[in-house]
């Protein structure tokens, strides 16, 4: 797979369903455990149990990581880079390396969803307010008939209940784990708990940030409209609907002017 560096940042060339059968593929290897022919054992059964961690970058996040080293670490660490953002696809293009589409983390989770309850995915999610990650459990057990909720636990929890928690989510059974929690809080999470999610009681395979996707599936948060998507004003639209989300206006903007800073 190619991968590109915006403003340093590494963000993979990957389509949406490219990216579903890839998480879903990782969780087929999961289940099946390490091949007899890549044996010695301890290697690939390591290999086999280790976390597989997708990230969702964004111009937001690409300008944390560019002011935050530990931060930059842990994107470039992923296994895993979805263009989440027409920000992103406007940067690749202007530097000559274009990538294919935009894969917003809210659909990839969707995609996932639906083609794993084929599979019998088994979930956990974790994030939101308090209710919010039940109530989405709720819906995707309707909508996606097959798909096992393997446990829900709401997003406001202290750095010191970290641990904790992973250890919830290692014990659930879960194979596919989508954490809401919002950048960067959910990405340091999924750091800290990769030594549970990787132990011998978890059944985790895949690790994804969600930012407020849980919000979307438990339907308390709408999705932009299509058209706003396909013009790729999803942003704009999301600026006007949700007034707290002009914060990050600044943000985007310095995106915007480091970018048309860069050579080409
Ligand atoms: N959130 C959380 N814990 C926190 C702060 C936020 O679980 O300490 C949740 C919040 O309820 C929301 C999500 O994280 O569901 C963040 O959504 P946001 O719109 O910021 O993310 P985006 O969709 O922009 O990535």
């Amino acid at each position: 797979m190619t991968s590109v560096r915006i403003l340093g940042v590494r963000v993979d060339d990957v389509t949406l369903d490219g990216a579903a059968e890839a998480v879903l593929a990782r969780v087929r290897v999961a289940r099946e455990g390490p091949a007899r022919e890549t044996r010695p054992e301890a290697t690939s059964e390591r290999a086999a149990r280790r976390l597989w961690v997708l990230t969702t970058p964004n111009p937001e996040m690409i300008m944390t990581a560019r002011a935050r080293p530990d931060f930059a670490a842990i994107l470039d660490q992923a296994d895993l880079a979805v263009p989440d953002g027409v920000g992103l696809l406007w940067a690749a293009r202007r530097q000559g390396t274009p990538l294919r589409e935009r894969v917003a983390g809210c659909d990839l989770l969707g995609h996932i969803l639906e083609r794993g309850a084929g599979e019998k995915l088994r979930v956990f999610f974790l994030g939101a307010a308090p209710g919010v990650a039940e109530e989405a459990a709720r819906r995707c057990r309707e909508n996606y008939p097959g798909l096992e909720i393997a446990g829900t636990y709401h997003g406001y929890f202290g750095a010191s209940e970290d641990r904790q928690v992973a250890g919830r989510v290692a014990r659930s059974g879960a194979e596919f784990v989508a954490v809401g929690m919002g950048s960067p809080r959910q990405e340091r999470w999924v750091q800290a708990a990769r030594a549970a999610l990787e132990g011998p009681e978890s059944r985790v395979a895949v690790a994804m940030p969600v930012g407020g996707s849980l919000d979307v599936l438990s339907g308390r948060r709408k999705r932009a409209p299509d058209w706003a998507s396909r013009l790729g004003l999803e942003w704009l639209v999301r600026l006007l609907s949700q007034p707290a989300r002009w914060r990050r206006a600044p943000t985007l903007a310095r995106f915007v002017l480091a970018v048309l800073r860069e050579r080409t």
